[in-house]
């Protein structure tokens, strides 16, 4: 069984709670150590038992409360190198440092880990599938495009975490200036509803068994959409949803044998 849970998603924070076994880790940490805390709390979780942390990528939503973390519990940090060459270009000084190829899967402890990169605007962005007792969580955020290596990653997996950022039409027509709505919608931003939804059309199988949708855009977006879109592309199927938040994250997911 692997069993994950959101500890809070979108631009002001993010964070993946992922464990098998004995085995904890957490994909990202954008939240300081209080707020880390109390969100493990809700979870049955105590930061010490945090194995290990994966970053994605430098945004600080992903990568706030990392430094703290690391220097408090000592646990490792895995990244790629252009990830750690951004953070340490902004002083971001975090111990405990594992470089990675984002080409090549890696054993942590209960877990195989098995990174990809996507086009996002970031250094060396990287996302990860995590195997464990022969199932598959596929987790994708902070991609601006899906190409086929994406795909190739995240097929046949058992669950997935996926960025349903923005409604298109609520980006266009929103308050965000010229620039950052081209930054947003384009090849290097974000996954936008219909993207994420033509994605999870295409991934959809019996072995799917649930999809957290993540980093909504509280602006750009509308929980209600998402779901409706869920349960379009998911409607006759064995596969349960949820839809994660900024503020409250999600509950416990679990995948079987
Ligand atoms: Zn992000
Ligand atoms: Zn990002």
């Amino acid at each position: 069984m692997i069993r994950f849970a959101s500890l809070g998603s979108g631009s002001r924070g993010n964070a993946l709670l992922v464990q098998s076994g004995r085995t904890r880790l957490l994909i990202d940490c954008g939240f300081g150590p209080r707020v880390l805390a109390q969100r493990l709390a809700r979870l049955g979780v105590v930061p010490e038992q945090i194995d290990a942390v994966l970053i994605t990528h430098e945004h600080s939503d992903h990568v706030a409360g990392v430094a703290a973390l690391a220097k408090r519990y000592g646990c490792p940090v895995y990244l790629s190198a252009g990830t750690r060459q951004a953070l340490a270009s902004r002083q971001v000084v975090v111990p405990h440092l594992e470089e990675i190829d984002p080409s090549a899967a890696f054993t942590l402890q209960d877990f195989d880990v098995h990174p990809y990169t996507v086009p996002h605007d970031a250094a060396e962005p990287t996302q990860f599938v995590l195997a464990s007792a022969g199932l598959r969580l596929g987790v994708l955020t902070d991609a601006g495009s899906v190409t086929p290596s994406m795909h190739e990653a995240l097929r046949g997996c058992h669950g997935l975490m996926l960025e349903f950022n923005h409604d298109a039409d609520m980006l266009a027509r929103g308050p965000y200036p010229a620039f950052l709505k081209a930054r947003v919608g384009g090849a290097l931003g974000h996954l936008d509803n219909g993207m994420a939804a033509d994605l999870l059309a295409s991934l959809r199988g019996d072995a799917l068994q649930v999809v957290l949708a993540a980093h909504l855009s509280e602006t750009n977006n509308h929980p209600d959409h998402v779901e409706a879109l869920l349960a379009r592309v998911l409607a006759g199927r064995p596969t349960a949803w949820q839809v994660a938040s900024q503020h409250a994250g999600s509950d416990w997911l679990t995948i079987h044998p």
